[in-house]
């Protein structure tokens, strides 16, 4: 870690820091264990080339979900300031990894669906976010069919043509999607309190080997698309899904719409990483050709 993030840190935790040890598993940011004077251990990401209001914004994110109190998430402990140019950071209580208990399926699919049930003022949020280092915005929309269109697949088309990802018949055929939308998305649901960026990279196992989600791009939004992320690169198992149904069944058609809910995901991740993932997103449009 730079001595200058270090220096940061260590006065905004009232600590020196003992030592700094690199973690793997991100795929944006560079994570740290760190071992301060006082015998803490923290966790610390940082990013010196950052939008100095991508932590922050993580940070109001965490203590959102942290809000519901619905399924265990991070607390922060310190994070950087939007306004100036010291360096970025966000500390975090170090989540201690055990094996996943028993009845972890359970914890999850309770959990999602408690979170979910909390609720959110609207479809999107009272401040914009990022998801990996992208911007999200979140201003408002009356209807889901139009956030998500306008605010979500919309912009990272937008993106992808503009940066050469994508060729610009994308514009085309995204933009077909979009008019449909209204009919693709579902019956009307109360706004849910999203992740956001619930891929399983995100979910992690605690000390009591209960559910820790991690890294949210938070706002309010159709449930359908934090299910469908967890899809994206791997099963979640039957028990996760009965006991997600217990506490919020899920409407008639949810598993037609898993390719909807991936297209934004699939388009970020064609933006974050380009490669394969430019004909992943094509082929869960392909669904609705
Ligand atoms: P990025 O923003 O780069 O995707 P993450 O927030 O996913 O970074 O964190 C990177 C890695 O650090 C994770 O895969 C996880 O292994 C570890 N990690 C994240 N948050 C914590 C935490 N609070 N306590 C312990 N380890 C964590």
């Amino acid at each position: 870690m730079q001595v200058s993030t270090q220096s940061a840190v260590a006065q905004a935790l009232g600590s020196g820091i003992a030592s700094t040890h690199q973690l793997t598993g991100g795929s944006i940011n560079n994570a740290f264990a760190v071992r301060l004077d006082d015998q803490r251990e923290v966790f610390v990401k940082t990013n010196p080339g950052s939008d100095p209001r991508m932590f922050p914004t993580e940070a109001l994110g965490l203590a959102w979900l942290n809000n519901a109190k619905a399924i265990r998430v991070p607390k922060v402990l310190a994070v950087s300031n939007s306004s100036n140019s010291s360096p970025a950071f966000l500390a975090l209580e170090f989540i201690t990894s055990a094996s996943p208990a028993s009845d972890f399926a359970e914890q999850l699919g309770h959990g999602l669906a408690r979170l979910h049930a909390s609720g959110a003022d609207g479809y999107g949020l009272d401040h914009n976010n990022f998801i990996g280092t992208l911007a999200q915005d979140n201003a408002t929309c009356a209807t889901w069919a139009e956030f998500y269109g306008v605010r979500r697949i919309e912009p990272q088309v937008r993106l992808a043509v503009d940066r050469g990802v994508a060729p610009t018949t994308w514009t085309q055929t995204f933009g077909s999607l979009l008019t449909r939308l209204p009919d693709l998305v579902g019956s009307e649901e109360p706004p849910a309190r999203l992740h956001g960026d619930l891929w399983t990279g995100n979910l992690h196992t605690d000390d009591n080997g209960s559910p820790c989600i991690i890294d949210p791009a938070a706002y309010g939004g159709h449930r359908e698309i934090d299910l469908a992320m967890l899809r994206l690169f791997g099963t979640p198992s039957e028990r996760f899904d009965r006991a997600y149904n217990e506490v919020l069944p899920l409407a008639a058609g949810a598993s037609d719409r898993v390719p909807l809910y991936q297209v934004y995901p699939l388009l970020v991740h064609a933006n974050l990483f380009g490669g394969h993932y430019v004909s992943a997103a094509e082929q869960a449009l392909a669904h609705y050709a």
